[in-house]
């Protein structure tokens, strides 16, 4: 018996924490002793039984996980192989990360990489995987520290945190968005150059506003997505990987057809491994650990549906490590 989040649906949804055996588990040809999880997030929507993200019950909530291999029938990986796992619909229809045991498909882990712990890469976890993955976009379409300003949303939150820190230590200049005044001298110390409110953003979008920006990680979605991308400078990129604000995007052709600008998607749930070795390789070579650390607060799994509500409402810093063992 191990212990795990479980979210069982009857009439209702209930999450808790419990002790179970490997048959609640989902198929998969590899076992992991998992040492850490994380809060997203979607992890977050999950516990608290909004609609949309689990999609089979019982479910372990928990799209992240590192650990190590205690059974392997895949080809890639043997027992006591470190490894993590990000998405891949682990948490929404597969038995999660919540849990000090799971067991997946062994396609779907990734190594651990040279030079961080398990615990380090659940600090990073989805959210700075998805920061990386955003940076990666902006430069493959050709924008460079010196193209201009990059504006950051939602930055206090994880997603944020990650991209504010990478690209300052990659020397972009680095404009924060937060919601939460307080936060700004941590933004400032994770190398934001300039911290706006975010109801500079919360209104209804302009066709086309002042040119402001070469490139724009958005996390937020709705109107603040439309306002950064009105902003943008002619040839500038957008990223959008979230919906904090809202699913909606009510904006117009105008920044695109007079201004050139690029609005790329993205997706770390299935992401082909290529791209995510690329992400994970990149994070080990220009992610500040100190930072990381500064930004991370750790908690057992008795805590995450405390948390969780919390980190919905905005409440919650950076990112949240889960001690399954704790
Ligand atoms: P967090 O909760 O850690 O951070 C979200 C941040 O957004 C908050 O800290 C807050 O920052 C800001 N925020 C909160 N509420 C609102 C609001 N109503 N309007 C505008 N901003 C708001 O979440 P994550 O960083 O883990 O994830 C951010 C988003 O990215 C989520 O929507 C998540 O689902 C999505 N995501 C998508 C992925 C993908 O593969 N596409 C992968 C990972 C995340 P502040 O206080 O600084 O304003």
């Amino acid at each position: 018996m191990f212990n795990a989040i479980v979210i069982t649906k009857h009439d209702e949804q209930l999450t808790e924490l419990t002790s179970i055996d490997k048959s609640t588990l989902s198929n998969g040809d590899v076992t992991v002793d998992v040492a850490y999880s994380t809060l997203n997030y979607k992890d977050a929507l999950a516990i608290c039984q909004k609609p949309g993200v689990v999609r089979q019950w019982p479910m372990i909530p928990g799209i992240d996980l590192a650990g190590t291999v205690i059974e392997s029938s895949s080809d890639r990986f043997a027992a006591g192989d470190k490894v993590l796992l990000n998405g891949y619909g682990v948490g929404e229809v597969h038995t999660g990360g919540l849990a000090q045991i799971a067991r997946v498909k062994g396609e779907w882990l990734v190594p651990l990489p040279k030079g961080i712990s398990l615990k380090q890469s659940m600090a990073i976890g989805t959210a700075g995987y998805t920061a990386m993955l955003s940076v990666l976009a902006l430069e493959q379409q050709g924008v460079t520290p010196s193209s201009g300003d990059i504006l950051v949303t939602g930055a206090a939150g994880g997603v944020g945190s990650i991209a504010t820190s990478l690209l300052s230590k990659l020397g972009y200049t680095v404009i924060a968005v937060s919601g939460r005044s307080e936060q700004t001298s941590y933004l400032k110390t994770l190398g934001a150059s300039e911290v706006l409110p975010r109801s500079d953003f919360e209104s209804s979008a302009k066709p086309l506003a002042k040119e402001r920006f070469a490139g724009v990680i958005d996390v937020a979605g709705s109107n603040i997505l439309a306002n950064a991308i009105s902003q943008t400078q002619y040839g500038g990129v957008v990223t959008a990987c979230g919906l904090a604000a809202g699913m909606d995007l009510p904006t117009s052709v105008a920044p695109f057809i007079l201004r050139g600008v690029k609005l790329i998607g993205i997706d770390s749930v299935m992401a082909p491994m290529q791209d995510r070795l690329a992400a994970w390789d990149r994070l080990t070579k220009d992610l500040d650990l100190s930072m990381l650390d500064s930004m991370t607060q750790t908690i057992g799994l008795n805590e995450v549906q405390e948390l969780a509500p919390q980190l919905l409402k905005g409440q919650v810093r950076g990112r949240t490590v889960v001690d399954v063992n704790d």
